[in-house]
């Protein structure tokens, strides 16, 4: 079976780079997937798959059934969105839609995805149970694609026993895949603070109440929040990375804006830090004359890579790639909204790597100069369509 996957994986290469390019070529942005979506379903109807369109609005999904298909679930999930990036590369399938980019690899895992389909489509007469292939919207914005496909249940009718997507880590050399069991990504939660004060005359700060100064205080303060208050073993960041205090040389201007994000992997510090700055920020404005208003946007749970089913996938990974070209990935503070389906269901994301150094593909996800080396997808598709089969084996 392995080495029949490989064969399809690598035959079908071709047309999976062809897909990957023409959405690179047509990118929407979240939750505007319309095209994208078309594209996608209209390729599972080629296979002679029967996908159902319009969940969530425009996500996709499809059942891939082999041999009594009631037995067992599993389930895989690519995203589709792009981001609003105006694209750097010269390249024949640089974005034609000016100002949105695939900049975090979704084409790759949207192509990748059809071309499983492709695979276990082929091959659904040799393997037992149902591969439910997920094409979501939104990854990008808030509230989340993930979040709202699972409201429309697409983890119920069938449920699946497990989950599995894969992204591109443009930090990890081509031909190499990475796994890490348990906490893998953070919550993000969105920070907005408004700092009022009372403006005026740059040279009479007795008549005034300034907001920078208070704003000032508030961003030190905070740190002690993530220095102080959290457990020091468990990760959480606090960064701020806009601050518009709209005044000048000699004006003191009534209030300064600021916004950030607070990431951690852990719930119950999460609200509980969501509480420390809303103190911390009040308390200190009115001490010093003003007041302050905060409002935390609620965004994706904290990533947890179900350690079983990890280890399960990373024994079945080394069986196709080879023990030398699977490896462990370190905890990473970024947001990722597969985190909402790792919350509810036994989850397990991993990285494709996507780097070569000799041919200059370094850029990192949401940068302009962003792309991949094409050879992984001569990996992807294949190596998601196996670790299913094994996932599907388990009794
Ligand atoms: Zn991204
Ligand atoms: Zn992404």
């Amino acid at each position: 079976m392995l080495e029949k996957i490989k064969v399809l994986s690598k035959a079908y290469a071709e047309d999976t780079v062809a897909n990957r390019r023409h959405l690179h070529t047509h990118p929407e942005l979240s939750f505007q997937e319309y095209n994208t979506a078309l594209f996608v379903a209209s390729r599972l109807r080629d296979m002679g798959l029967a996908p159902q369109e319009g969940v969530a609005d425009t996500g996709v999904v499809v059942m891939i059934e082999g041999k009594n298909p009631d037995s067992r679930v599993v389930a895989l999930r690519a995203d589709m969105d792009a981001l609003p990036i105006i694209e750097a590369n010269e390249v024949s399938y640089k974005s034609q839609n000016p100002g949105v980019m695939h900049a975090c690899g979704h084409d790759v895992h949207t192509s990748s995805l059809l071309s499983t389909a492709r695979i276990l489509n082929e091959l659904k007469d040799d393997f037992e149970g149902t591969v439910k292939l997920i094409f979501q919207p939104g990854e990008e914005k808030i509230p989340g694609g993930a979040s709202l496909m699972i409201k429309e249940g697409v983890l119920q009718n069938p449920t699946p026993a497990s989950i599995l997507g894969q992204h591109v880590a443009p930090n990890v050399p081509v031909g190499k895949i990475g796994f890490r069991e348990g906490m893998y990504m953070a919550s993000t939660d969105e920070l907005y603070l408004t700092v009022k004060g009372k403006g005026g005359h740059g040279a009479m700060p007795d008549t005034l109440i300034d907001p920078i100064l208070i704003a000032s205080h508030i961003i030190v303060g905070l740190q002690q929040v993530i220095s102080r208050n959290r457990k020091p073993a468990a990760p959480s960041v606090l960064s701020f990375g806009k601050v518009i205090a709209n005044g000048a040389t000699n004006v003191i201007p009534n209030e300064v804006y600021i916004e950030g994000t607070f990431r951690c992997m852990d719930e119950e510090w999460r609200e509980e830090g969501w509480k420390r700055i809303t103190k911390i920020a009040q308390g200190l404005a009115e001490a010093m004359g003003g007041s302050c208003e905060v409002e935390v946007r609620k965004g994706y749970p904290f990533l947890k890579n179900h350690p079983e089913l990890t280890r399960r996938t990373k024994a079945a990974a080394v069986a196709y790639m080879g023990a030398e070209n699977v490896i462990d990935l370190d905890l990473w503070l970024a947001g990722e909204d597969f985190a909402f389906y790792s919350q509810v269901t036994d989850a397990c994301f991993y990285r494709l790597g996507t780097r070569n150094e000799a041919r200059g593909i370094v850029s990192g996800v949401h940068t302009p100069t962003f792309d991949i080396d094409e050879s992984a997808l001569e990996i992807g598709p294949g190596l998601m369509a196996w670790l299913a089969l094994e996932e599907l084996k388990i009794s």
